[in-house]
């Protein structure tokens, strides 16, 4: 297999930066650029060229915490990404925005949600029992549609009245960040519901939504179980609508625990 020139270019340039008289970045595998990359720690001289290249780019994407993957000089998906980030931040002169969802915190929390914790879940939005109890009608800014049945609108649900006006303020700031169109495209308007008088799925305590502080949105392509690779609102251009609810304090179990990437609430988690 032939080399990318642009894959032998970075190479050569990162030897260059690395200390090895290399000569011009031609992309050109010439002695001298053999020479480096066999002088280069964890390059394996038995190693193909090729594979030599790749495992540069690999090292490199180690070193600056783009590339977690092993340095064996193969190309794979994870290789691919760390070679666009590399370039972003030569680009760029800084990583783009890598959203590593495990690191995400809330930092703000304004309207001063409580922990997820029965007692302090009762004391600050009234207990869940009667089931529908401190309960209000919220209207949202823009219309969205049931997840699992797409052609039935929705222009409300019911909440908890300590979340109201927040949930307000949420979805109006999506409305005007995303606009419409974005909103429709993205699905952000594909309701998974609200108030939910139910234990936790697999567990004895209350779910969230049993005092209706909880959210679900887009549940088909956002499924309890599935991770960042595959949970549709875990992807790059949900960042800003996952930012939006933060501002407000309200936590995402997808951004905090990659998982049920539908759900948004407003308590914090344990720890
Ligand atoms: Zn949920």
């Amino acid at each position: 297999m032939a080399l990318d020139v642009k894959l032998i270019k970075l190479a050569q340039a990162l030897l260059v930066e690395a200390g090895h008289p290399i000569g011009d970045i031609d992309g050109l595998i010439g002695t001298k650029t053999l020479a480096a990359l066999n002088a280069t720690t964890g390059i394996v001289k038995a190693w193909s060229t090729e594979q030599k290249i790749i495992g540069i780019i690999q090292l490199h994407g180690a070193a600056k915490n783009v590339y977690d993957g092993k340095i064996d000089g193969l190309w794979g998906p994870r290789t691919q990404l760390a070679y666009d980030a590399i370039m972003h931040i030569r680009l760029y002169g800084h990583q783009e925005e890598v959203w590593r969802t495990e690191d995400v915190v809330a930092p703000v929390n304004p309207n001063d949600w409580p922990l997820q914790r029965l007692a302090d879940l009762n004391a600050y939005f009234g207990t869940a029992k009667p089931e529908g109890a401190n309960l209000v009608t919220v209207n949202f800014p823009y219309e969205m549609v049931i997840a699992w049945s797409p052609a039935k609108k929705v222009t409300k649900t019911l909440c908890n009245a300590k979340v109201k006006t927040s949930l307000e303020r949420v979805l109006t700031k999506v409305k005007n960040e995303y606009g419409i169109g974005n909103i429709q495209n993205l699905r952000l308007d594909f309701f998974g519901g609200c108030f939910n008088y139910r234990p936790m799925r697999g567990g004895t305590m209350l779910s969230t939504h049993s005092w209706g502080i909880a959210l679900d949105f887009d549940p088909i392509n956002n499924q309890l179980k599935w991770d960042r690779d595959r949970a549709t609102l875990a992807r790059p251009e949900y960042r800003r609508w996952w930012e939006i609810w933060e501002e407000e304090g309200w936590v995402s179990l997808g951004r905090q625990r990659n998982y049920d990437w539908m759900h948004v609430q407003a308590c914090k988690l344990l720890s």
